[in-house]
């Protein structure tokens, strides 16, 4: 059979594959804590499945506009536009069935065949998929544990040149919870306009930020919003995954070419979902604090225990919902180690190097599940980690 090279490359999403491990397990009567895949545990809020449900009595259930409806598109923009203290206008919002498109279509739009893009590793697979279709050439940058897990500058220095034409940011991140400080962003922002690349930040967990800890974005930098895409959604702050809804704000005229793909690939995101949408992000917020403070104290509990198991150090993540455990003590390969605590114990979670090379060396976990859930975890995981002994 004769496949493209293009995808010749591609690899599935760790988390999917850990969970079908698991589930396999669990059908054979085996206990298992899931801590692997990146979804809230909460429910949708009623009153955004209310929208959603109302639409769809009301006959939004047919096709729209490929973009987007306006009343979302333009509710997108003041919601962004508050948040980041920029101005967006509704042009600039291009509406998918969730974040991924935001990042996959820029991409093929930007990247010639050899383009170099660089992306952060240990990063969100979709960012080498994404390059790897586009005929790009993969560049990861290494995330420094010492600096919060953001960029290592020196070597994101060492590897920016003319042939760059991509820089992706993720921030705060996955696997790391890391959020890039002021000061990185400033110093990439120079770097990209001194070799004239596009950016794309992928701010999905910018609402998932503790400690009064302030996210900055990219797209807040002077001369910066003309040469980024800004990539968030509804999944993750409004516990939203599976309606699929999400968007990217970008420049005017990618915005009309984005348009123009979405037109003849997806066709357009589904109406009703889109209704949610606009409560979603108009109506009262009290939920998403909630839900963040809930996030909060069982990050406090998980990475209090990870840090009480000898052989493990859990630096202090400051957003998203996963902890990144060092565990490069035990001498053993990641994925190694993954498995066991699977096979073992019943703990389900990802080797560091399901997000790239630069992983070795630690695990990730998610915290989106019950506090009762993450102490059990964190004993057997100790239990079993414990028999191994450190190298
Ligand atoms: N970016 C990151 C960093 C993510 O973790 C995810 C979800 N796992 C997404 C984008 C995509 O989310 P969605 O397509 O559901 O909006």
């Amino acid at each position: 059979m004769r496949i493209a090279q293009r995808v010749q490359q591609l690899q599935p999403e760790g988390a999917y594959q850990v969970m079908a491990r698991a589930q396999e397990l669990e059908a054979a009567g085996r206990d298992i804590i899931h801590l692997e895949i990146g979804e809230p545990d909460f429910a949708t809020e009623p009153r955004i499945c209310a929208a959603g449900v109302e639409a769809i009595s009301a006959g939004r259930t047919k096709y729209n506009p490929p973009s987007g409806i306006g009343a979302l598109r333009a509710a997108i923009a003041e919601d962004v536009s508050r948040r980041r203290g920029i101005t967006v206008q509704p042009e600039q919002v291009v509406v998918g069935p969730g974040g991924k498109p935001a990042l996959f279509f820029p991409t093929l739009a930007l990247v010639e065949p050899g383009d170099e893009v660089i992306f952060p590793d240990p990063g969100f697979p979709t960012y080498r998929a994404m390059t790897e279709v586009a005929d790009g050439v993969s560049v990861p940058v290494p995330l420094c544990e010492e600096h919060d897990f953001s960029f290592d500058l020196d070597a994101f220095d060492r590897r920016i040149n003319d042939r760059t034409r991509l820089i992706v940011l993720n921030s705060p991140s996955n696997p790391t919870g890391g959020v890039m400080p002021q000061a990185d962003l400033e110093h990439i922002a120079a770097a990209a306009q001194r070799h004239d690349c596009w950016v794309i930040t992928d701010e999905i967990y910018a609402r998932m930020a503790y400690d009064g800890i302030h996210v900055p974005s990219i797209t807040a930098i002077d001369g910066m919003l003309e040469r980024t895409i800004l990539a968030d959604g509804f999944s993750k702050t409004y516990s939203m995954t599976g309606w699929r809804l999400g968007y990217g704000i970008m420049p005017v005229p990618l915005a009309e070419k984005i348009h123009l793909m979405l037109v003849h690939s997806v066709g357009c995101t589904a109406h009703f979902t889109q209704y949610a949408g606009i409560e979603a992000l108009t109506g009262p917020q009290d939920v998403v604090d909630m839900v963040v403070a809930k996030y909060r104290s069982r990050r406090d509990t998980l990475v209090e225990g990870l840090n009480a198991i000898p052989g493990v150090s859990c630096r202090t993540p400051h957003g998203a919902f996963y902890a990144f455990p060092n565990v490069k003590s035990f001498g053993r390969p990641a994925a190694e180690l993954a498995n066991l605590l699977l096979d073992e114990v019943g703990v389900a979670l990802l080797p560091g190097t399901a997000f790239g090379q630069y992983g070795e060396g630690y695990l990730r976990l998610c915290y989106a599940n019950s506090l009762e859930n993450i102490e059990r975890a964190v004993e057997r995981m100790g239990e079993s980690l414990g028999r191994l002994g450190t190298a």
